[in-house]
């Protein structure tokens, strides 16, 4: 079956999963160049198989709210592919997490983590639970709930999640907690866990930084010095602030982060301190829209950063946040760089728009590699039983993400996507990513 008969098949199938589609689709067209170089992943049917995940456990939990009334919620574990290495990636704990959505961000993380080099195969899970509003108390008692069901499809060599949205380093420990209280194991079964007890350094900065060491890589080849760019970041989450971070530690302008409340622009350029002070906020769960009565810059209700005019947009917050709509606005306000922060912010029609107006563009699977490298690099710190310093780790994530650029550039211009100096960045991460896992399993033969 060609790679355009199996997209009309997974199109029919799984009309009912839209999220996952377009994610299947997105890769699809790019690998063709590479799927022609190699009749041997047809004859084997590398697409058709890879498309499908291995499993997916689909579980329910029941907890208890602070009013002592029974809650139920769903959750789910999609273990897509372990060629390899361990399954690998994030728990998303958000209302609307679907098995869609978790295919989708499973099937994108079989790529992502190949791209990284390092031994991990794609995974993902999470529930339709909804942190926002809930107590501390609340949060504690659901997701020891989710454990107490997911450890039974999970190990430190076979399966290991971490955070995503709604899942961050407190509620991982909460997680390894119930995890170790039952199995009585205390090993690398979750990334991201507290620093002293088994997390790595720079795991909670590694996402944001990466994507920005990324772009850093894309400035060097078109001769461009971030200082003095102007920077429009979405969300507020861990990914988003720690790129503001690490943008303005070299010098570049950010002026916007946003929620779902809204967006907040300071065009006088965020500085360390009001990051500082908008980490505290979120952490505390405070609205963003009290910055402006103490620093100043506008609050704009309801909106998203995009029609503000900019050099480089980092879309940190969710899936399909940018539209066609805002990426004609981009285009015309002369944007020249889209990194992406989180997975698959951008729809199809909006990637196509920016393609077109050859606006360079990082996918997340490049782009936010980052994250997952250095839960990686935790795995092998928590198998040698030895912590690596902030500098070692941070060393290795700029190298991970200079590789990861570099490799997607060479594999666009391999495979003549490369015109007039404009890199398919797209093209190349999915070549280089699906050629990893493929080479794989025509290695093992029939089985995965
Ligand atoms: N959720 C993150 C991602 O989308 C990190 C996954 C991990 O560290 O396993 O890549």
């Amino acid at each position: 079956m060609s790679i355009s008969q199996a997209i009309e098949k997974i199109e029919a199938q799984y009309a009912h999963q839209p999220e996952f589609v377009q994610a299947v689709k997105e890769v699809a067209i790019t690998i063709k160049p590479l799927y022609d170089a190699h009749p041997e992943y047809e004859a084997l049917k590398i697409f058709e198989r890879l498309v499908e995940p291995d499993r997916i456990f689909n579980f329910r939990i029941n907890w208890e709210n602070d009013q002592g009334e029974v809650q139920v919620n769903r959750g789910w574990r999609v273990q897509f592919n372990n060629a390899l290495g361990p399954y690998k990636g994030g728990l998303r704990f958000h209302p609307t997490v679907t098995q869609s959505v978790l295919k989708f961000l499973g099937f994108e993380q079989i790529f992502k983590n190949a791209l990284t080099g390092l031994p991990i195969g794609g995974g993902k899970g999470g529930s339709d639970f909804d942190p926002k509003g809930k107590s501390e108390n609340e949060i504690r008692r659901f997701c020891y709930a989710f454990m107490r069901e997911l450890h039974h499809f999970i190990s430190k060599d076979m399966d290991v999640p971490a955070g995503d949205i709604g899942v961050g380093g407190r509620e991982v420990n909460y997680m390894f907690a119930m995890y170790k209280n039952l199995t009585r194991e205390s090993t690398g079964v979750i990334t991201g866990k507290g620093v002293g007890f088994g997390g790595s350094l720079m795991r909670t900065e590694a996402t944001g930084y990466g994507a920005v060491y990324f772009l850093e890589s894309m400035l060097v080849t078109q001769k461009e010095d971030i200082k003095g760019k102007k920077v429009l970041i979405s969300g507020a989450g861990n990914v988003s602030l720690h790129a503001a971070e690490k943008c303005i530690a070299l010098g570049a302008n950010v002026i916007t982060v946003s929620d779902s409340r809204g967006t907040l622009h300071d065009a006088s350029g965020f500085t360390q301190e009001k990051i500082d002070w908008l980490k505290a906020q979120k952490e505390q769960s405070k609205p963003l829209a009290e910055y402006v009565d103490i620093f100043g810059g506008e609050w704009l209700a309801k909106q998203k950063p995009w029609p503000i005019k900019a050099d480089i947009i980092i879309p940190s917050a969710t899936q399909n946040e940018v539209d066609e709509d805002d990426a004609k606005q981009l285009v015309e306000n002369g944007v020249k760089y889209v990194v992406e922060g989180a997975n698959m912010p951008l729809t199809a029609e909006a990637i196509n728009h920016i393609r077109l107006h050859q606006v360079h563009y990082a996918p997340g699977k490049a782009a936010n590699a980052g994250g997952v490298a250095v839960s990686a690099l935790e795995m092998s710190q928590n198998s040698v039983r030895q912590y690596d310093t902030f500098e070692q780790v941070d060393e290795r994530l700029k190298c991970i993400m200079k590789d990861i650029h570099d490799s997607a550039a060479e594999a666009s211009e391999q495979y003549g996507q490369t015109k007039n100096g404009y890199i398919d960045y797209m093209a190349g991460a999915n070549m280089v990513g699906f050629k990893r896992v493929a080479d794989a399993l025509v290695a093992y033969g029939i089985l995965n």
